[in-house]
């Protein structure tokens, strides 16, 4: 049985699974709320833990540290989809939690997700489940030109479960390059969707209070690169109107239907043809969100503290058109070097910082790698077209490619 929601006053003691950036945001949007805060993370450098009022350094199933979150805490979320869904649900039965462990068990499995995507009427890409070798070969043979997995081709063979910022993928042109890509993936359930056209890619972050209350934030235009979101763009009338209204509907259905409590980004895909089939969600605050903490009268993280923290929701209203640039450690001259990947050669803050509207956010993590999300900025200004012009300046100075 979970614990009943009640609204929990400033000064409570909240709990986060995860201390990553998104849990280090949480942090600040929670501490600012004048909340406490624990960080359940094993690594002691996590950048949530360095910021958390108190850290729990265990693994996230370990029974100590759920038994000690527990006990500080008054309600408790996640930062990470990979949590596992079981530390939720324990956690459920002496305090409130937000997300439920069933919708995020949902979220963490390619093939829950599409089958919920599906019940709720929201169209996605064709894809086949393909949980073996065995099944693999059989799938190839018996359709070998016809349909099923060779119609899926050119696709994407996508690991069912742990994938994030384009890991755990690989693209496959023809029958030979996929049995490769599963080998590759190691032989774990798989699902294979097709290659898409894609014209652009929206996300919908919505919030959904114990009470049944949904509000969302504006939708979101991304842009990825290498499979990692480079760039989010809001403004009314950055994405086509007919399908906004189309995506937030779908959003907040998926919510909906999962009885769903707390911050949830559905992220979508706009085809050549201008529909919108849905790709995945994720079960909790979302970089493409990021900018709503700049941008937008309550951010996705107080958005967050409010769900899990049985408080009202309000509608959030964006006051500045905005850009945001994920900051990656690609960035870094030491590694552009392939050199010591220390600090003494930093990307040029003190130029960026010139430019209007720039807003800095780093995520305090030492070490800087390629594909390594290090921080983003968020650019705001009163119009679309000077938001991207002092985006573009921005990039040109950190020596992100041009978009
Ligand atoms: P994240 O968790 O960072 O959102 P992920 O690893 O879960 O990423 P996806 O969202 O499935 O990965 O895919 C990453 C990107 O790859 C998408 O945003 C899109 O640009 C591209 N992509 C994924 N699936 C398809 C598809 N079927 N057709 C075309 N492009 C695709
Ligand atoms: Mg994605």
């Amino acid at each position: 049985m979970s614990v009943a929601f009640k609204p929990l006053a400033p000064g409570a003691t909240l709990g986060v699974l995860g201390g990553g950036q998104l849990g280090r945001m949480w942090v600040h949007a929670a501490q600012s709320m004048g909340f406490q805060t624990v960080v359940l993370d094993p690594d002691p450098q996590s950048p949530a833990g360095l910021v958390s009022h108190q850290h729990i350094q265990t693994d996230y199933l370990d029974p100590a540290g759920l038994q000690q979150m527990a006990a500080a805490c008054q309600a408790a979320t996640t930062e990470f989809e990979n949590v596992p869904a079981d530390a939720l649900a324990q956690l459920a039965e002496k305090i409130q939690v937000a997300p439920n462990a069933h919708a995020v068990a949902v979220a963490q499995d390619r093939r829950l997700e599409k089958t919920h995507f599906v019940k709720c009427g929201v169209p996605v890409a064709p894809f086949a489940v393909i949980a073996s070798s065995v099944e693999l070969e059989a799938v190839l043979k018996q359709n070998l030109g016809k349909t099923n997995a060779v119609s899926l081709l050119p696709g994407i063979l996508k690991t069912a479960r742990m994938g994030y910022d384009g890991k755990g993928q690989v693209r496959v042109r023809n029958p030979q390059e996929l049995l490769d890509a599963f080998k590759q993936l190691g032989g774990v359930p798989c699902v294979l969707e097709k290659m898409l056209p894609l014209k652009a890619e929206y996300s919908v972050i919505v919030a959904r209070g114990h009470d049944g209350a949904i509000v969302h934030l504006p939708i979101q235009h991304n842009v990825h690169r290498d499979g990692i979101l480079a760039m989010t763009q809001v403004w009314p009338g950055v994405c086509d109107s007919a399908l906004e209204i189309q995506a937030i509907n779908a959003a907040k259905s998926i919510a909906q239907e999962l009885q769903y409590i707390g911050v949830l980004c559905v992220e979508f895909f706009v085809l050549e043809d201008n529909t919108l089939v849905v790709n995945e969600i994720a079960p909790r605050p979302h970089n493409s969100g990021h900018y709503s903490l700049d941008a937008c009268d309550v951010s996705q993280f107080e958005l967050q503290l409010r769900c899990m923290g049985g408080l009202p929701l309000t509608q959030p209203r964006q006051h500045s058109p905005a850009v945001m640039l994920n900051l990656l450690g690609d960035i870094w001259p030491a590694i552009k070097l392939g050199s010591d990947p220390n600090f003494s050669n930093l990307p040029q803050w003190g130029k960026v910082l010139t430019l209007p509207g720039v807003h800095l956010h780093l995520y305090g993590k030492s070490e800087a790698r390629k594909g390594r999300k290090m921080g983003h900025l968020t650019i705001t200004a009163s119009t679309a077209d000077q938001a991207r012009a002092v985006a573009k300046q921005a990039a040109t100075i950190l020596g992100i490619a041009a978009f």
